[in-house]
């Protein structure tokens, strides 16, 4: 997941050759020899847990993964439950975090990255609680306050999803939620959290089940989601972006 700051006026793909982008999206820090190298819209396979790692970037030890977008299949079902608590399951993790440090976000699943199993990881700071918070949760269940019945805000409530590149709209989140579930040795945690950071667990929560945040939006967003989603073409398999590689689509 990955919080957006600025209100959901619009839309923009995460594609530069695309016409949605907003003014100044070219302004993303790369320079133009990189800009020769970036494929417009690079399909790779996606990395499953046997697939060995094509299309992935590895650097000191650690592996940045590319990042499906929506449509992709893994990210549409529920993730199974973590069996073996190995040294696998461990490497994954490393690579997690990896990947989300490379994509400038404060949450992301395991399906993000073309595997179908229960993890997540986040790393953000907790402004209620202020603290920063960075750790992983593995086969998590999540006990959420009532969801206020009211229109969501899209200046405080919107929420961006690194699977659905360059696009934000704005949401009703439980405020306050406690997950549970193990770390990754196998050992059992608890975290309950207020405000933005419950919103973040109630996201990559949501991964595992299947479900992102364009999901979930209510009548009025959703028909503007439908709207990007098919001019962004995110309702194909076989599109994922590179962080740290491809222009950041948020314009980090
Ligand atoms: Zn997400």
């Amino acid at each position: 997941m990955l919080f957006a700051h600025t209100p959901a006026n619009g839309f923009s793909c995460w594609n530069p050759v695309l016409p949605q982008r907003p003014h100044g999206y070219h302004d993303v820090s790369f320079n133009d020899s990189r800009e020769d190298i970036i494929p417009n819209r690079h399909r790779v396979r996606a990395p499953g847990p046997t697939s060995g790692n094509a299309g992935s970037i590895r650097l000191l030890g650690m592996t940045i993964h590319p990042i499906v977008v929506y449509g992709e299949p893994v990210l549409h079902r529920r993730a199974e439950p973590v069996a073996e608590f190995d040294s696998a399951l461990h490497t994954l993790i490393d690579d997690m975090f990896e990947t989300l440090a490379a994509s400038k976000g404060v949450g992301l699943a395991a399906p993000q990255i073309g595997v179908g199993q229960q993890i997540f990881v986040y790393d953000a700071d907790d402004e209620v609680a202020e603290v920063r918070r960075r750790g992983v949760f593995v086969n998590p269940v999540l006990v959420a306050s009532k969801i206020e019945d009211v229109r969501p805000d899209p200046d405080t409530e919107s929420e961006g999803c690194l699977s659905v590149p360059g696009l934000d709209f704005p949401i009703k989140r439980a405020h306050r939620v406690t997950v549970s579930g193990k770390d990754a040795d196998g050992q059992p945690i608890s975290l309950t959290v207020e405000g933005w950071f419950a919103r973040i667990m109630q996201h990559e929560f949501d991964h595992l089940q299947g479900t992102l945040y364009v999901d979930k939006l209510d009548k009025r967003w959703s028909k503007k989601w439908k709207r990007a989603q098919e001019e962004c073409g995110y309702d194909e398999p076989g599109i994922s972006w590179m962080p740290g590689t491809d222009p950041d689509p948020f314009g980090h």
